[in-house]
């Protein structure tokens, strides 16, 4: 590291550029140096660059990108960040929560330095210029920017604000995070009966019951979770999955019985968020399904 830049200003460079790599074509070659120096950060010194190159590598493979560095493998061929990868990035492409389309812009917002690649994002629809107008609501005494982080060029919708529910009646900014205080999912259908999980907020965590319908024989222990685990479903649903941004109803008329499923989330102050379907599902409906499944078979 030089002493120009601190840790957490590499990290964030590291996850800019890896929203480059998320709009890259599927099998382009670069590397780090190059990655950086197209995205104007020019002026990093080496040992900055060495930081650069393991954040970036850590921030892709948590973003499910995939840099193949294997044609290196036990060959001395110098500076890491020099080497070339191939990147691959179908698995990190975002879905728009309403639609399922991946077809979505990334927005820029300030005044952004006009050039080519920027003519050329924009062209292909892969940025969207969101102006120098943000918004923010100030939540637990911090400043959030509420501004969409995406648009969906199939829906023609933003989404990927923070989750923060305003209640400008009352001047009132709050993040979901800290207000849900349980999550009900039900799912099944007339023929198989049916599954029920309530995560229940608690002093200690949260406690987990699951009721299976018709199931006398399968009768479960209610189950404590940490406080940790808890945050971290929370966290889930609303950072990662942004159900926030989710329609109401997911409907396919034209099957009779099937699968229906329920989702509610009660909120503090008795509000309460409730989510539905029949036969057709969410675009997250994968992820949702994954939160629950360690509690019970679905
Ligand atoms: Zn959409």
């Amino acid at each position: 590291m030089s002493k120009k830049y601190t840790k957490a200003y590499i990290r964030n460079i590291a996850e800019d550029l890896v929203e480059e790599l998320r709009e890259c074509e599927d099998g382009t070659v670069t590397n780090t140096w190059e990655l950086a120096k197209q995205s104007v950060y020019d002026d990093l010194e080496n040992a900055d660059f060495f930081e650069l190159h393991n954040a970036l590598m850590r921030t892709a493979k948590a973003n499910k990108i995939r840099l193949d560095m294997s044609e290196h493998e036990n060959k001395a061929e110098g500076l890491p960040y020099h080497l070339t990868f191939t990147v691959h990035n179908q698995k990190a492409q975002i879905k728009c929560p309403r639609c399922g389309s991946t077809d979505t812009a990334r927005y820029i917002y300030g005044y952004p330095l006009f050039n080519e690649n920027m003519e050329k994002k924009l062209d292909e629809g892969k940025w969207k210029l969101g102006g120098c107008c943000i918004n923010a609501a100030e939540v637990n005494g911090q400043t959030v920017d509420i501004m969409p982080s995406r648009h969906c060029n199939a829906c023609n919708k933003d989404f990927g604000t923070p989750p923060i529910l305003l209640t400008p009646k009352k001047d009132l900014a709050e993040d979901y995070r800290d207000i849900v205080e349980s999550i009900g999912f039900s799912i099944g259908g007339y023929i198989y009966g049916h599954t029920d999980i309530t995560i229940k907020k608690n002093t200690n965590g949260a406690i987990v019951s699951v009721d299976k319908f018709p199931g006398l024989l399968e009768i479960t222990d209610d189950l404590q979770i940490t406080p940790e685990k808890w945050v971290k479903i929370v966290d889930t649903l609303y950072g990662k999955l942004l159900l926030h941004e989710w329609k109401k109803d997911y409907i396919d008329y034209s099957v009779l019985d099937g699968t229906q499923w329920e989702l509610v989330i009660n909120l503090t102050n008795k509000r309460i968020r409730h989510y539905h379907g029949s036969n057709a599902y969410p675009p997250y409906w994968n992820e949702l399904k994954k939160v629950f499944r360690q509690f019970a078979k679905l």
